[in-house]
């Protein structure tokens, strides 16, 4: 008889979870995601003996704690779906660090199979590892995989059904936590099944060894369910805490975890793992970091890679950009010539065609820079980057693990905040994680380089890829002292040790570049044929309604009858016929609902010296960031003056004498820092648990931009002149 099975796929960071996901149910997984999903759940299926099995993708941890909302979303998991069995994901190559968080599966008490990750990887390392020997001192089946090139997963999918059809648990008995706790605990897990505190959801083991680990999230559960017995238990807690403060001087906590490294440490020395070569020998990744991570030579190489990327992303780009422009201009001009004039045209040529075309013409630019930036991540480079900014990141009240979000924004380039301000769960101090989630969307965007892109092209042509560098070190800098204030006044205190993990150099895969490319690649398209589709449109009219009175109109048309009686030669008269035309385009913005916000922004704008066409692409901007640089094009080319200029945004800017070198610089910081779009200020109001600190991003980040554009343009303008 088939039956469904659930398969919960758990294990530590970077010991293959993706990729052995990836190997069985074939499906692709999606990085980061939209709001909506709290925490990514990914699900894939395979079928076995006419089993249908579901596989669901934990978060990686390293611990069970209520650390981290990775953490606590991996653990209610287990316990409130309970999974007929757990694949537990371990690192051959790291094999006792692994192992702790297996501990804590045990403690758990669900069925379970060791997948032992990257034998290969052990092996050139020259670590053998006797699987029989581990299962047997573990109590629980050991299958070997390469996840990598898919090998052994037919065994370990056999394995795990037959675990889950027979729901053995695990055979060896309990670990030890030594005498004091053990017997703290045994007399504790009697309380809790006389009184079945919690029964229907958690082992009573495991909930005595969490209460004895002062885990808030389950203290709390605990005394929702059954005060009085949850505070004689923590009675008994605080009995064997005194006890072990007084001869030890340590927490039940630290005992509990010395214990289970104990445990591990005991397992693998009963010769489960041989070493064939000298412990003490450097691999070849330790070599790599001694002269990539060197104090002096590191953060040097760090800004060189980063130039290296800016100019393969510029210089290979430019022309497939081109190839995109052509296309959709020869979309536009195809419209142009087979629709009869009318809002229906317009609304498709500057809205849809304009709009959507001019956020696709970047796909090129986005992709190579995904490219460079999947090599750097896939090698393991960007860990070291994290691992050499923990030290400054200190000094501004952030964490190492910060540096992952800001990556992940957009740091290097072309990231999004909204994954990036969902990256922040990692860290575990809430100030640390609240001052990061905040600054984060001060990283340039996929979104916003488009516009960057555009302005550094037009006004610092000749350094665009040092100019790129320079935004980028801008946004870190301006991030980094925006939090360090936020950390000395509304987010004063507490700060947590940090402990980085540095994955092994890995040659990235040809086809691995490719997928996570192509990811991001799409995501960004599907935007465009979404939220700018709808963006666009609206923002078509918005600058196209209510229109010209009824009498204005009808003077253009009598300009034009004159025009074409006066009959003069063919070529004047075109081009005073397109004046007209934009006269009348011009007069129809300026009188739209968005001319008029625009010309109303003015009141505060002109300290910054934007106009009022600029003031409308930043308030599509807040929309989507992508808009920028489409609604610029549009409202400039309704009011260019000279026709030559109207086809390039870029030559138009150029040509406008009111458009300085230094009004772009102020516009490029303004654009840079400014309020976060709209998905991702609803992204902060979720991670951070309350709509103040949205309206709180929004405003303090408008405002400090604006200050920054001010400052640039009018002290600029005081040296330049
Ligand atoms: P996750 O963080 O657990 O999801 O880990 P990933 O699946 O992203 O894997 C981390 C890295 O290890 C990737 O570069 C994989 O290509 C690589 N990897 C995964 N499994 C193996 C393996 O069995 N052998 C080798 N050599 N590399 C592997
Ligand atoms: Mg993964």
């Amino acid at each position: 008889m088939s039956r469904e099975i659930t398969m919960a796929l758990a294990g530590n960071p970077n010991a293959g979870k993706t990729t052995l996901f990836n190997a069985i149910t074939g499906a692709r997984q999606h990085v980061g995601n939209y709001p909506g999903v709290t925490v990514e759940k990914k699900e894939g299926f395979y079928e076995l003996k006419g089993h249908r099995l579901t596989i669901v993708d934990l978060p990686g941890t390293y611990s069970l704690t209520a650390y981290s909302v990775e953490e606590v979303v991996a653990r209610d998991y287990l316990v409130k779906e309970r999974p007929q069995v757990v694949i537990n994901i371990v690192d051959a190559a790291n094999l006792e660090r692994n192992l702790y968080l297996t501990c804590q599966f045990f403690e758990m008490g669900l069925p379970m199979v060791i997948a032992l990750n990257m034998v290969d990887v052990a092996k050139d390392r020259g670590i053998t590892i006797d699987t029989a020997k581990l299962s047997a001192l573990l109590g629980v089946p050991v299958v070997p995989i390469v996840a990598r090139t898919a090998t052994g997963i037919d065994a370990l999918m056999e394995v795990a059904l037959q675990t889950a059809l027979s729901g053995t648990v695990r055979a060896s008995e309990s670990i030890s936590y030594g005498e004091d706790v053990d017997d703290a605990l045994l007399e504790m897990e009697e309380r809790i099944s006389a009184a079945g505190l919690l029964a229907e959801l958690y082992p009573t083991r495991w909930l005595g060894i969490k209460l004895l680990e002062g885990d808030r999230q389950i203290i709390d559960q605990a005394k929702g369910a059954d005060q009085a017995v949850t505070e004689a238990l923590l009675g008994k807690v605080d009995a064997v805490s005194d006890h072990l403060q007084q001869t030890m001087e340590t927490v039940p906590e630290a005992i509990i975890a010395d214990h289970r490294y104990g445990y591990i440490k005991s397992i693998v020395r009963q010769g489960v793992l041989t070493h064939q070569f000298d412990e003490n020998r450097l691999y070849t990744s330790d070599k790599i970091d001694k002269v990539l991570t060197n104090r002096f030579f590191g953060p040097l190489i760090m800004v060189g890679v980063l130039m290296a990327l800016y100019h393969f992303t510029f210089t290979y780009s430019e022309v497939p950009i081109g190839w995109v422009r052509s296309f959709f201009d020869l979309l536009a001009r195809g419209a142009d010539q087979v629709m009869a004039d009318g809002p229906l045209k317009s609304m498709l040529i500057s809205g849809v065609i304009h709009g959507v075309g001019g956020v696709l013409g970047f796909v090129p630019l986005i992709m190579f820079m995904f490219f460079g930036l999947a090599f750097l991540e896939d090698s393991g480079y960007l860990a070291r980057v994290a691992f050499m900014l923990d030290r400054v990141f200190r000094i501004f009240g952030l964490h190492g693990n910060s540096v992952m979000a800001y990556i992940v924004s957009g740091g290097i380039a072309g990231g999004c905040a909204v994954p990036g301000v969902m990256a922040t769960r990692t860290l575990r101090s809430h100030r640390e994680r609240m001052a990061t989630l905040l600054t984060a969307p001060f990283m340039n965007c996929g979104a916003k380089l488009p516009v960057l892109a555009m302005l550094i092209g037009t006004f610092f042509a000749e350094y665009q890829a040092q100019f790129m560098l320079f935004t980028t070190l801008l946004a870190w800098i301006t991030a980094l002292l925006v939090a360090k204030f936020l950390r000395l006044t509304i987010l004063k205190g507490e700060s947590t040790p940090f402990v980085m993990e540095l994955p092994p150099y890995r040659f990235p895969t040809f086809k691995g570049l490719m997928i996570h490319t192509w990811e991001k690649t799409w995501r960004y398209i599907q935007k465009a044929g979404t939220v700018i589709l709808g963006v666009s449109i609206l923002l078509w009219v918005l600058m196209t309604y209510p229109g010209l009175p009824e009498s204005r109109v009808r003077e253009f048309e009598a300009e034009r009858q004159a025009v074409l009686a006066q009959a003069p030669e063919a070529a004047a008269l075109k081009e005073r016929l397109n004046t007209i035309d934009r006269r009348q385009a011009e007069l129809t913005l300026e009188n739209s609902m968005a001319g008029r916000i625009g010309k109303g922004l003015t009141v505060v704008s002109w300290l910054p010296g934007f106009d009022w066409r600029t003031n409308i692409a930043l308030v599509g901007g807040f929309a989507a960031k992508e808009v920028i640089v489409t609604t610029l094009g549009t409202a400039y080319s309704l009011g260019a003056l000279d026709p030559e200029a109207s086809g390039s945004l870029a030559k138009t800017l150029a040509s406008d004498p009111h458009w300085t070198p230094l009004l772009s610089l102020g516009l490029i910081v303004f654009i840079m820092f400014y309020s976060p779009c709209m998905v991702t200020v609803s992204c902060i109001i979720k991670e951070a648990g309350s709509w103040r600190w949205g309206l709180f991003s929004v405003l303090f980040n408008t405002t400090f931009a604006y200050l920054l554009a001010t400052l640039v343009y009018r002290v600029g303008g005081l040296f330049l002149r």
